[in-house]
């Protein structure tokens, strides 16, 4: 059986610190990893951030709820489901994706927490384990699935690395550059036919 962990922001989902900071009009929350390496760092800039501007969870939810998925991302994972086991791989927050996964069908996710004070306010972010998008492809491979995995960042390159095929999907220039071991996808489209490609060629376990 084979199995496709899919990234969420960037692949099928925009990015929502970046779309976050676009309609509240404050520019610092689109600061991203590609600026602060540091996870933990950057996490807790935004949380001082949110409580400096006085946003609660629930301001963040309502932003959210306002985005969609990406043209064609909920045909796409419609289509991928049909075909293959799809799990999503994400470093978001089950608080913030949910109006997301709402409008995707509501696919497995595995991701991050947050943790909400009494008055509303994100006190504290827990993740799941650190670089959980990587063990969690080891785990599936350890259970027999022939994994394949597609994500746009970073974050996502030793999910691609432990995954039996990886592909990136309109990844920015130093990714390609640093990471030219990964098939570069620039459309959906393309995605699916090389995972379908990648499928015939793993075959079955
Ligand atoms: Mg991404």
């Amino acid at each position: 059986m084979h199995l496709v962990c899919l990234d969420l922001e960037g692949v099928l989902a925009p990015e929502i610190w970046i779309a976050f900071a676009e309609r509240t009009g404050i520019a610092a929350f689109a600061r991203t990893t590609r600026d602060e390496p540091d996870y933990d760092r950057l996490m807790r800039y935004r949380l001082g951030l949110l409580r400096e501007h006085g946003l609660k969870l629930a301001d963040i939810q309502q932003v959210i709820a306002g985005m969609g998925p990406l043209d064609g991302a909920k045909e796409f994972l419609d289509a991928l489901r049909t075909r293959y086991q799809v799990v999503i791989l994400s470093d978001t927050f089950y608080e913030f994706a949910d109006p997301l996964m709402r409008q995707l069908g509501r696919p497995t996710l595995m991701c991050h927490r947050l943790e909400v004070d009494a008055e509303g306010f994100v006190a504290a972010y827990r993740l799941r384990q650190p670089d959980q998008k990587r063990r969690a492809v080891e785990a599936f491979r350890s259970l027999n699935f022939r994994v394949i995995a597609a994500g746009d960042s970073y974050n996502d390159t030793s999910m691609l690395g432990a995954a039996d095929a990886g592909f990136l999907i309109h990844p920015p220039q130093n990714v390609i550059d640093e990471f030219p071991q990964f098939p570069v996808q620039a459309n959906l489209a393309e995605l699916m036919t090389s995972i379908d490609a990648a499928a015939l060629r793993l075959g079955e376990i």
